[in-house]
């Protein structure tokens, strides 16, 4: 006891100890006693070949690189609002309250490319930034940069983002400590949290609706854990306890239309039965408390959060891991919400919105409730997640961008002169004014190896399937050296290698995705005869010695899938599947004369895999015989005819892969043509 301590004592004190090795994840619940799968040291696990391999050189070499150079340049503003605060001249503030907690992502994207790539050209870069940042700041530890330059009054209204700033200063500070073992960035994040800390822990009611967009539950609880200072757990626990905590009323720091449900304040959290409002927040808000249960491990939050994931997930999200049913509405309550979930099964296609942080932050939502709950349901919401409704808000190139993701896209759907749409596009773009999505995919992409393994207290799981090498340790401290090979997703076999292990026995438990029934698990060639049940953990056993071989071969069928008959928009209609990625049509694989509403499916189609090293940055099509409707009536409604069909011979992209050739049209959700 007196030496963890002393450890924990250690690891406090911000230094780097060789000790602590297990206490640089990209969440660090080492030490959580709730938490039943632990995070891996960042950088532990690399991608090596295949998929994701790939993806994340795009961020290394053009998406992180090519943000950076939008953040430091005079379109992006954020840099330059530091800049000019530290030069203690005035000014304009440019850009969006919010642009601060974007910088703060990107950079925090950059940390972790150095954790992979050790380029000490990014750690300069990082130093002459922080420098900057440190000087920007109120000597009281205040920052948010447009308010300071502006004169405006701290915490005088929720839309000025301070929290979410300061959520994403503290986050991107300890990640760069735990990786770099620098504490430049900790201390100015350290400042900053003391001063939310004297700011908020009074509790003064005047204060009660500043949860807003509240990345700053995550970050406290991780600066508890990089400092075990718990105070800042008694504050993340503060902003979770504020939800509900006054009326739901008008108040001059919040706008009418970000009251209520649409700011999760309608309701107590301990209370909530239903995921509501703004996505993003309010998966901040569950992906926090998830944090906080992991330390304090409260059932009623615990039971709270089982019942928003369910509402979530099962009611309310897309067949893309999407979350964010419409841009505008109202919640059961009547309060206005915006970029937000709306009622179960109300799943409309050509207007979701599906905000690329909506959809990471169900991602990073889930990855937590995984490692709180160990159930692989989690780590398919992940998977199912990453490979569409993630990818899809960043081209193959990497340097185009889409912020709201909808399922079908018409000719004429989207009107940007149109009052309210800011963010829809209908192709991707290289900067829209609201800059939020692009680094939180940046860092995503950058951190996804993070995520791919976990420790359970007797093994290791695997989360997510690419080629990689793991070098790690287990909770016991003994070392584990894994090499993953596989061309997933387009080749359900996985091939994993013992390199090094202890020479007890101890599990490797394999995530069996829920679609990949039938699933094999080989050990040295011979069939392992545990349970291996779609939707659940294989839990492998055994003494395991270097050279040991395991193989998993999932079908990879390709599958149709239809919505629950509750979701009135897909009824008769079914997406395309095959492995974890959804697929969509669209325009350039149809003739000219044709328009997307003309396409149908016939129910016994064959669709042929077609891997294309070349064709979108190298991806499987599904290539078959589609049915175009010839018979275009007019009137918003017509009279039925007998319909004519002309057979037409294309393919399938993956729908993350849309929108790469030009302005297009796209459906995922096509009319099923029955043959009796
Ligand atoms: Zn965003």
């Amino acid at each position: 006891m007196k030496l963890k301590k002393l450890l924990l004592a250690t690891c406090g004190a911000l230094v780097i100890n060789s000790a602590c090795a297990l206490e640089k994840g990209i969440v660090n619940n080492t030490d959580s006693p709730y938490i039943k799968l632990k995070s891996i040291n960042i950088g532990d696990a690399q991608w090596t070949e295949g998929f994701w391999a790939d993806k994340w050189k795009m961020a290394e070499q053009t998406m992180i690189p090519n943000l950076g150079e939008i953040f430091k340049g005079p379109v992006g503003f954020a840099y330059d609002n530091f800049k000019l605060l530290a030069s203690g001249k005035k000014g304009e503030a440019g850009g969006k309250y919010w642009h601060d907690g974007d910088f703060y992502k990107w950079m925090e994207s950059m940390t972790y490319l150095y954790a992979q790539n050790k380029d000490e050209k990014i750690l300069a870069e990082l130093d002459e930034i922080i420098a900057v940042i440190g000087k920007a700041q109120a000597d009281d530890g205040y920052l948010s940069t447009h308010v300071q330059i502006r004169g405006l009054k701290r915490y005088g209204n929720i839309h000025y983002h301070e929290l979410y700033n300061s959520g994403h200063l503290i986050t991107s500070a300890v990640i760069h400590h735990r990786i770099t073992g620098k504490t430049n960035f900790l201390k100015i994040a350290l400042k900053n949290a003391n001063f939310l800390y004297k700011t908020f822990q009074p509790q003064d009611p005047e204060l009660a609706r500043f949860g807003f967009n509240p990345s700053q539950i995550m970050a406290l609880v991780e600066l508890y854990r990089e400092t075990k200072e718990r105070k800042f757990l008694e504050l993340a626990e503060i902003f979770v306890n504020m939800r509900g905590s006054v009326p739901n009323e008008e108040h001059p720091s919040v706008a009418d239309h970000f009251r209520g449900d649409f700011n999760q304040m309608a309701t107590p959290i301990r209370e909530e039965k239903d995921a509501v409002g703004h996505v993003v927040l309010a998966m901040y808000l569950y992906a926090g408390t998830a944090d906080v249960y992991g330390e304090t491990g409260e059932q009623a939050l615990l039971d709270a959060l089982d019942r928003i994931w369910s509402s979530a997930v099962e009611r309310k999200m897309y067949v893309t891991g999407a979350m964010g049913q419409a841009h505008h509405g109202a919640s059961g309550k009547y309060d206005m919400v915006h970029e937000a979930f709306q009622e179960d099964y109300l799943m409309p296609n050509k207007t979701a919105y599906n905000e690329t942080c909506a959809n990471i932050s169900n991602a990073m939502f889930n990855w937590r409730m995984l490692g709180i709950k160990g159930e692989a349901k989690y780590g398919d919401v992940m998977e199912r997640v990453m490979y569409n409704s993630a990818l899809v808000g960043v081209s193959v190139e990497g340097k185009d961008f889409f912020y709201s993701n909808p399922l079908r896209m018409i000719e004429g759907g989207i009107d940007p002169t149109k009052k309210g749409v800011t963010t829809e596009r209908d192709e991707r773009v290289p900067y829209i004014p609201v800059f939020c999505c692009p680094p939180n995919l940046a860092r995503t992409l950058a951190k996804l190896s993070g995520w791919s393994y976990s420790l359970s207290k007797d093994g290791v799981a695997v989360n997510l399937y690419g080629g990689n090498k793991l070098n790690t340790k287990l909770v016991d401290g003994s070392a584990l050296s894994l090499t993953q090979e596989t061309n997933y997703p387009w080749d359900g076999k996985v091939k994993i290698t013992v390199n090094k292990a202890k020479s007890s026995p101890f599990d490797v438990m394999l995530r069996i995705p829920e679609w990949a029934e039938g699933s094999v698990i080989k050990i040295n060639g011979k069939a392992f005869s545990g349970k291996v049940e779609a939707g659940k953990f294989a839990t492998v056993i055994r003494k395991w010695s270097k050279g040991d071989v395991i193989t998993l071969d999932m079908p990879m069928e390709v599958n149709f899938i239809e919505g629950d008959p509750r979701i009135e928009e897909v009824r008769n209609q079914v997406a395309v599947q095959r492995g974890p990625v959804v697929y969509a049509i669209e325009s350039p694989d149809l003739p000219k004369s044709s328009d997307i509403l003309d396409v149908y499916l016939k129910e016994d189609t064959q669709f042929k895999v077609h891997y294309r090293p070349d064709f979108l940055g190298g991806v499987a099509t599904l290539d078959g015989t589609l049915m175009l409707r010839n018979d275009e009536g007019t009137g918003m409604y017509r009279k039925l005819k007998k319909a004519e069909f002309t057979p037409y011979e294309t393919k399938l992209v993956p729908y993350f892969a849309w929108s790469n050739r030009g302005k297009a049209e796209m459906t995922i959700f096509m009319p099923l043509m029955w043959d009796k």
